[in-house]
């Protein structure tokens, strides 16, 4: 079939769901790739970089959705790319179908199937899809850089002539994929790294990590923010004040605090207070990754660096993948390399979208001009 990658229209959205890697790949399968002219530039791939693959280079969208059977991309679509989407197309992206059911209704009307990268199982088969994870382990590292960039000393302690330097304190509120990335790249700078998370099963990968794990004493910790099926669950008010209690103690004498906790389907808890903040050191930076679901921190402005009154710096920027486009393109390409893998089983270019793979089913959400959305759930974990 033939493949072809748009040109991401946000603005600022500097990554690609083609790389010339993954289009030899893809090739390998029996597909024919394209990829609209430009589309990534911004990502460290040019065009003649795509020809020398054996990519065709079209001139516009207009041009490559006309030209192919199969239309990847990076960020949900906006209504001009679903328009142009036809019966028997596929499209390929993240799409987020509970927030944009608009969106979702327009590609029904098309007929076209719309396999959304944010639907795909956390099953342990379908990990070398997971565009989420992949995404969370580049912001979780792109956050520890930021914070690095925006702080004025070094991670790691130092005895120097010119005198003795103390290592940062770092700690990470939220160990999931991105909590975890950070943890590792914080403790690798050098810096003392504290973590916590309502799930108490993550304390040994945090400490295998080399960073201490927050330890809170409350009476039933396993049964409070930590649901079943591996995802948080919103705290009991007691635990809550605990929580925040712990922090208060810990604002003080923190330097950077990288802030990643999440609840599926809920707005970002509120972890780091107003008086923490005051509490905090002039100099000090909070990095919020949860800034696109509302902020942990009281004061994160979504998609800005604002700096309190006491100097502290707050970065509530939401495009930390797209801040390293080469490498978040080359993970995203893979997965969606993995997806149309299990798309063609038989290596041959034709694609059987079966929907009785718990995989295939969970992440389509328009097929036939049905919404199959939401899917029933995974029958496998
Ligand atoms: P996420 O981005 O949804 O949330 C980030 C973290 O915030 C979670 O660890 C959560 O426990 C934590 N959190 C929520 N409320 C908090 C609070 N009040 N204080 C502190 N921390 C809080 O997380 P994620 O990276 O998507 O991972 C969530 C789960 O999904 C984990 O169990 C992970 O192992 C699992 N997972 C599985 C797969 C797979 O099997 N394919 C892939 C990715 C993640």
């Amino acid at each position: 079939m033939k493949v072809g990658a748009l040109k991401e229209i946000k603005s600022g959205e500097a990554r690609v769901s083609l790389t010339p890697d993954s289009a030899a790949q893809l090739q390998k399968l029996g597909h024919e790739c394209f990829v609209q002219s430009g589309a990534g530039v911004a990502a460290g791939f040019n065009d003649a970089t795509y020809e020398g693959a054996g990519v065709t280079v079209v001139a516009d969208a207009q041009a490559l959705v006309d030209a192919v059977d199969i239309v990847i991309k990076v960020r949900e679509p906006e209504e001009a790319e679903v328009t142009r989407l036809r019966a028997g197309q596929t499209l390929i992206s993240f799409f987020w179908p509970a927030q944009n059911e608009a969106m979702l209704e327009a590609a029904k009307d098309t007929g076209a199937t719309v396999i959304a990268m944010d639907m795909v199982p956390r099953i342990s088969r379908a990990q070398k899809m997971d565009a989420l994870s992949s995404m969370a382990n580049i912001a979780g590292y792109r956050a520890v850089i930021e914070a690095g960039n925006n702080f004025g000393r070094f991670f790691t302690g130092q005895v120097t002539a010119a005198g003795k330097i103390p290592p940062a304190r770092v700690l990470i509120v939220g160990a999931g994929v991105a909590g975890l990335a950070a943890i590792g790249t914080s403790t690798s700078l050098g810096a003392i790294t504290m973590a916590f998370d309502v799930r108490p099963e993550v304390s040994e990968q945090i400490e295998s990590m080399g960073a201490e794990f927050v330890f809170l004493e409350f009476d039933e910790p396993a049964q409070d923010g930590a649901a079943t099926g591996g995802y948080a669950a919103p705290s009991s008010p007691e635990f809550r004040e605990k929580q925040l209690a712990k922090f208060r103690e810990l604002a003080p004498t923190t330097d950077i605090v990288i802030t990643t906790a999440l609840i599926p389907g809920r707005p970002a808890p509120k972890l780091w207070t107003e008086d923490m903040v005051k509490m905090m050191k002039p100099g000090s930076v909070i990095i919020d990754l949860a800034a696109e679901k509302g902020g942990n921190c009281d004061l994160t402005v979504m998609d800005e660096r604002v700096v309190t009154e006491n100097g502290v710096i707050i970065v509530g920027y939401t495009d930390f993948p797209s801040r390293m486009a080469t490498q978040s393109s080359t993970l995203y390409a893979t997965n969606i390399r993995h997806m149309l893998t299990d798309l063609t089983p038989e290596k041959d270019g034709v694609v059987n979208h079966n929907m009785e793979d718990d995989v295939i089913r969970g992440a389509t959400v328009t097929h036939a001009g049905e919404i199959t959305f939401p899917p029933p759930p995974p029958k496998v974990a």
